[in-house]
């Protein structure tokens, strides 16, 4: 069977190699945006939602094909909620996951033990043409703490600093396969694959 073209709307390359490992055998050739030229569109939406919409909708229109968006997030609850949607750039520009996660220590110094609850968001868009007016979307959420130091050195972004108490782990520490397993991403991407009807997620 030829492989399903899909778009990612996104040029993470941590986002790329998971939804690679996830749609490969359901029989999506899933390509980055760049093979067609899309370039990163402005997230001026203030919910992870309609920044995934615009994504994919704009990598759709340019692609000619069907578009994933993933827009997610870490909300720290001792921060009010931020990074949030900023947690690309919660260091400025250009991102970097570095001067990010020293923001985030920096930002939470005072927190003690105990005060440092946070969760990953991840909302996934399916488009299945730039104008389709029923947009699958599913989203989910994975809940942990924010060590006052990183710890692993697997995953991307806030990982090395996201503590799973009921794994013993941070997220950087878990194998691919444990963190696709568990993950906001993986478990977006599972309830979506059941949503298209082509799988066995969950
Ligand atoms: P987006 O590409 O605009 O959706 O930004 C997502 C940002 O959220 C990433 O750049 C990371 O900073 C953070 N993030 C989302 N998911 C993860 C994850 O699985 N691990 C670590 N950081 C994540």
């Amino acid at each position: 069977m030829t492989p399903a073209l899909l778009v990612l709307a996104s040029g993470n390359t941590g986002k790329l190699r998971e939804f690679h490992q996830l749609l490969a055998p359901l029989g999506f050739d899933v390509r980055p945006q760049a093979d067609y030229g899309v370039a990163d569109v402005e997230e001026t939406g203030l919910t992870f939602v309609e920044n995934a919409l615009l994504k994919a909708r704009e990598a759709s229109r340019l692609s000619g094909l069907p578009a994933l968006a993933d827009d997610s997030g870490l909300e720290v609850d001792a921060l009010n909620g931020a990074p949030g949607i900023y947690s690309a750039r919660y260091a400025g520009e250009p991102k970097s996951d570095a001067r990010n996660n020293a923001r985030l220590l920096a930002s939470l110094a005072e927190v003690p033990e105990g005060r440092r609850r946070a969760r990953y968001w991840c909302v996934l868009v399916l488009l299945r043409h730039a104008e389709d007016p029923v947009p699958l979307i599913v989203q989910r959420s994975w809940e942990g703490e924010i060590l006052p130091a990183p710890r692993g050195e697997g995953g991307f972004g806030y990982d090395p600093l996201f503590w799973l108490p009921d794994q013993g782990a941070t997220a950087a520490e878990l194998t691919a396969e444990q963190k696709n397993r568990l993950s906001h991403r993986g478990r977006a991407l599972q309830a979506l694959v059941v949503a298209m009807g082509v799988g066995q997620g969950q």
